[in-house]
């Protein structure tokens, strides 16, 4: 195997915007973040990111929301928002820098560059394609204060983590574990549910072809009805000691809100595993999508628009078990009707949390089956 070149970070450099710091915080303007913010303020800092190093300024924010590329071209289509009320604005515009503060800890540092106003209707409209209420990500930006700011951020290394954190990781460490590994292909795998089979089959099948497979769930904010994140964190844990080679595969969290922006939020999906060090991406049926919203291959079709993504993004035929085929099969290479194919649907797992009925072991590892009854609630109730 010859020398192998790391997969180029987002935009061609890898952002580290943490510091060390004894700094006195001493009379200086605060700013109350909440825990999601914090997670993707964590994730500038990192590098996840990438190429981003704070919250953009107007002009770099309505080409990303108009054009879902950066004023230099490169692909961006997620905007990462800091809201403020006009109050906070003002007062922020004074102070220039601003501490930034989350469950009375002082976590980072704001450099304001600039103030500008959320034109929340049209936004939502070029984000989420509709001005609907029912979309969470529309209605999050209906109930946001008036006012983004823009500017770099620092972070200061965490002292301590919370369990649900235990597995994160950076992309340095991914890299560097990449690199050990001397895998020249690696392949992002993004989740926001607990593993079937049907998603243990995809993964194993990319696993055939490519050198690595990067399991990287997402933790954070989630709609009414998915999964709590303590419980996927705890099934696919399960699932990786019980059912993964360790050798080929790495499992890490990523911790940013679902934003259920379909098409446009699978490119962004895409970009963070690229910035892990990535070489391939695998894009689901209504990847990020949420009830109707999307077509079902939008998300593949985006991809069409940004050939200088340098990450490949791989579209798998939906996987069921073919009771004919004896194993798990897929409309390009099973000739069997519906009548013999299983698969497991959000019904039946609502049957089996509310009847306590494991499903059967085609569709459902027990320890996974297991895991998901001893909860009374596994959903999120509120969003
Ligand atoms: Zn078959």
């Amino acid at each position: 195997m010859g020398h192998h070149i790391p997969i180029s970070p987002h935009g061609g450099r890898l952002v580290n915007r943490v510091i060390e710091t004894k700094m006195n915080f001493d009379g200086m303007t605060s700013l109350e973040i909440s825990n999601d913010l914090r997670n993707d303020i964590e994730n500038m800092a990192d590098g996840i990111f990438s190429p981003l190093e704070g919250f953009v300024g107007s002009d770099e924010f309505s080409n990303i929301v108009h054009h879902g590329r950066l004023c230099n071209d490169l692909a961006w289509t997620i905007p990462i928002m800091l809201d403020v009320d006009k109050k906070t604005s003002a007062s922020m515009k004074d102070a220039g820098e601003v501490l930034l503060k989350n469950n009375n800890e002082y976590f980072g540092l704001l450099h304001v560059d600039e103030i500008f106003s959320l034109e929340k209707l049209p936004v939502a409209r070029a984000l989420y394609n509709t001005d609907d209420l029912k979309h969470p990500g529309v209605s999050k930006i209906s109930a946001m204060n008036d006012f983004l700011i823009g500017g770099k951020v620092e972070v200061i290394s965490r002292i301590s983590e919370s369990p649900i954190r235990k597995f994160r990781m950076t992309p340095l460490v991914v890299r560097s574990e990449v690199q050990k590994r001397g895998w020249e292909t690696v392949v992002g795998f993004q989740t926001r549910n607990v593993p079937h089979i049907a998603h243990e089959m995809v993964q194993k099948a990319a696993l055939n072809i490519y050198d690595g497979l990067f399991l990287n769930p997402l933790i954070g904010k989630k709609k009414q009805g998915d999964f709590k994140d303590e419980l996927i964190l705890n099934a696919y844990s399960s699932l990786i000691n019980n059912y993964y080679p360790m050798c080929s595969t790495i499992f890490a969290t990523l911790h940013t809100e679902m934003r259920y922006a379909g098409p446009k939020e699978a490119i962004h999906h895409a970009i963070m595993r690229k910035n892990f060090g990535c070489s391939h991406f695998i894009v689901g049926r209504d990847h990020a999508g949420v009830g109707q919203f999307y077509h079902p291959f939008a998300a593949h079709e985006i991809f069409k628009n940004y050939p200088d993504l340098e990450i490949e993004p791989i579209f798998f035929p939906e996987f069921y078990y073919c009771k004919r085929c004896l194993g798990y099969s897929n409309a390009k290479n099973c000739p069997h009707g519906q009548e013999f194919r299983e698969v497991l649907s959000g019904t039946k797992m609502r049957k089996m949390v509310s009847s306590g009925e494991m499903p059967s072991e085609y569709l459902m590892r027990p320890e996974i089956s297991r895991i998901i009854l001893s909860y009374s609630d596994p959903f999120i109730s509120t969003s």
